[in-house]
C-alpha cells in the first residue's frame, strides 16, 4: 500500500485527478470505477477542467460505480446516478452507454446484483477503482461486519452510515437504510484500488485501515492485499498515520 499526504483537500484531489489521468492516457479503453461522496467531488473537478482544456479524453473509457440506495429514483437529486451526472457525466465526452451504477429501484434487487456482477465480469478487469472511506471503515457500502462480502449485494446501511448521510435530506426520515453495492471481490482485485480521505472525522478509519489487521471489522483494510492500492490523505485524515 502506497500512502500519499498531501497538506490540503486541494492538493489531494489534485493527485487523485492525475492518477486517473494518467490511467487514461496509458489506456484510452479504461474501466474506471468511481464514488460518489463529498470527499471526490475536488477530483471531479479537476478532471472536468482538463477536459474542457481538451487534455483528457473520456470518449473511450467505461465506468462503473460502487452503489446506489435502494428506494431512490435514478433522477432524483439524492440518487447517485444523479451526483454522477450533476458532477461528472454531464460536464465531459463520456459515452454513457459506457457508464454503469446499479438501479436500486429494480423490482428484483436479487436479479440486479446479479446483473451488476455480469457487467462487472465481462470487463477483463477494472484498470482504477476510486473510493471514499466512510468514518466506520466502510467501502462502496461495503458496511463493517462479520465477514467480507465478495459480489454485489443489498446492505442494512448501519446507524453510522445513516448518520452520515443525513446531511443530504432535509428529514431525518428521508434518509434510505438500505443500499446495493458492489462486493469487496472486484474492488481489491482492482488493478489499482485509489483511496481518498479528507478531515479529522476520516482520522480514525485510516488508522484502523493502516495499522490494524485485515478484518471485516473494517472494510477498507481488505485493500492492503492489493500491493498496488494508492491511499491519498490530507493532512487531517492522515493525522494519525
Ligand atoms: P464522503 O463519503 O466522501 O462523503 O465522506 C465517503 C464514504 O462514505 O465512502
Amino acid at each position: 500500500m502506497r500512502i500519499i499526504k498531501t497538506k490540503t483537500y486541494e492538493e489531494l484531489s489534485l493527485a487523485a485527478a492525475n492518477i486517473i489521468r494518467s490511467v487514461i492516457i496509458l489506456n484510452p479503453f479504461a474501466v474506471v470505477g468511481l464514488a460518489t461522496g463529498s470527499t471526490p467531488i475536488g477530483t471531479y473537478k479537476k478532471l472536468i477542467e482538463w477536459y474542457n482544456k481538451k487534455e483528457i479524453d473520456f470518449k473511450n473509457i467505461s465506468t462503473i460505480n460502487l452503489d446506489e440506495y435502494v428506494g431512490i429514483n435514478y433522477d432524483d437529486k439524492r440518487s447517485y446516478h444523479h451526483f454522477m451526472e450533476e458532477n461528472l457525466f454531464d460536464k465531459i465526452n463520456i459515452n454513457k452507454e459506457n457508464t454503469f451504477i446499479p438501479n436500486g429501484m429494480a423490482n428484483d434487487l436479487k436479479n440486479e446484483c446479479e446483473k451488476y456482477d455480469n457487467i462487472i465480469n465481462s470487463k477483463v478487469r477494472i484498470d482504477l477503482q476510486l473510493l471514499g472511506i466512510g468514518e466506520n471503515g466502510h467501502i462502496g457500502f461495503n458496511e463493517p461486519s462479520d465477514e467480507f462480502i465478495y459480489d454485489t449485494h443489498i446492505v442494512d446501511l448501519t446507524l453510522d452510515t445513516i448518520n452520515a448521510n443525513k446531511r443530504f435530506f432535509d428529514d431525518e426520515s428521508e434518509v434510505p437504510k438500505r443500499a446495493i453495492t458492489m462486493g469487496i471481490g472486484p474492488i481489491v482485485n482492482s488493478n489499482i484500488p485509489l483511496l481518498l480521505a479528507s478531515g479529522k472525522n476520516k482520522s480514525d478509519a485510516i488508522e484502523m485501515m493502516v495499522k490494524g489487521q485485515i478484518s471485516s471489522k473494517c472494510p477498507a483494510s481488505i485493500l492492503g492485499l492489493n500491493k498496488n492500492t494508492i491511499v491519498i490523505v490530507d493532512e487531517e485524515a492522515g493525522s494519525k498515520i
